[in-house]
């Protein structure tokens, strides 16, 4: 049969890979432990396991997610933080020499977008903005059902927007960005800073964003406060979102996204006072797929693209 995909997610950690059907649809999965130290010859060569593992009987091609900096139009790994040795890797065209096969590169947080627009929470829709707040927070961006790109691929690197002139210092050399107000790292540091400071809660150092999420589930008034003050930051960050983008939704993935149910209320309080009214239709969802949404985005850069050459 025709219309099989095999999409790639290339982690820091972990290296997955599986073949997706025309509809979106997992029908076999890989995965390994990424060589990060190994270099780009070590990871491809993981890569081309998988894909054997998996086999490629009525594959159109092959999409990767990879982490950026990255061009996805000439199919390039610039410098990916976590993966040592990777400097311009022309890492599509080095897998379609291997393979035989169409191979497209996408940033991962776009194909995440992309796999939950085709597959997932965004069915359907054709204007979203893709969230994930996990260690950082990352983004994509569907414009008439298709991802916006902006010069060089580099679009919607929504995390470091400023949202505090001299707010604290983020990964990207800036200073106050959202990343560094409102990722999983920065909850946890304002936890193990209140803990420090002798606040009555059960959380104990070391803290990480999960417990503080667990313990508001058990109704510790420390943990609450701090989802609260959270989900503020990132209503402010939705708003400034649906004022760039106006999507029919902003859906919501990554680690923290499990505290999303306790943190609404809060994030849409914030997003109503922060938006122009006229953009308060737009809707706050879930993403579906979880770890899943960039496999299926990086095998639609094949699926989308059939009739095309
Ligand atoms: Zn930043």
């Amino acid at each position: 049969m025709s219309g099989l995909a095999i999409g790639i997610d290339l982690g820091g950690t972990e290296l997955r890979a599986a073949l997706i059907g025309p509809d979106g649809t997992l029908r076999a999965r890989r995965q390994t432990a990424t060589d990060a130290k190994g270099g780009p010859q070590a990871v491809i060569a993981q890569m081309l396991a998988l894909i054997a593992g998996l086999g490629t009987d009525g594959v159109q091609g092959i999409g990767i997610a990879a982490p950026g900096p990255l061009d996805p139009i000439a199919g390039i790994c610039i410098a990916p933080p976590t993966l040592e040795g990777w400097r311009d890797v022309p890492l599509a065209a080095l897998l379609a020499e291997r393979t035989g096969l169409p191979t497209r590169l996408e940033n991962d947080a776009n194909a995440a977008a992309l796999g939950e627009h085709r597959a997932g929470a965004g069915r359907g829709l054709a204007h979203l903005v893709y969230v994930t707040i996990s260690t950082g927070i990352g983004g994509g961006v569907i414009e008439q059902h298709r991802l916006l790109h902006g010069r060089r691929g580099m679009a919607a690197e929504i995390g470091h927007m400023t949202l505090v002139a001299d707010g604290p210092p983020c990964v990207c050399g800036g200073r106050g960005c959202w990343e560094a107000l409102a990722s999983g790292p920065a909850l946890a540091q304002a936890a193990a800073q209140a803990i420090a400071g002798g606040a009555p809660t059960a959380l104990r150092l070391p803290v990480t964003a999960r417990d503080v999420a667990e313990a508001a589930r058990s109704g510790d008034a420390l943990a609450l406060d701090l989802l609260r003050r959270e989900a503020r930051w990132l209503g402010l960050g939705f708003a400034n979102l649906l004022h760039l983008y106006s999507p029919e939704a902003i859906i919501a993935g990554g680690g923290l996204s499990a505290a999303l149910a306790m943190m609404l209320p809060e994030i849409l309080a914030t997003l109503h006072s922060a938006a122009m009214p006229a953009y308060h239709g737009a809707q706050v969802l879930p993403a579906a797929l979880g770890p899943d949404a960039g496999l299926v985005g990086a095998a639609c850069l094949i699926l989308d693209h059939q009739d095309t050459p």
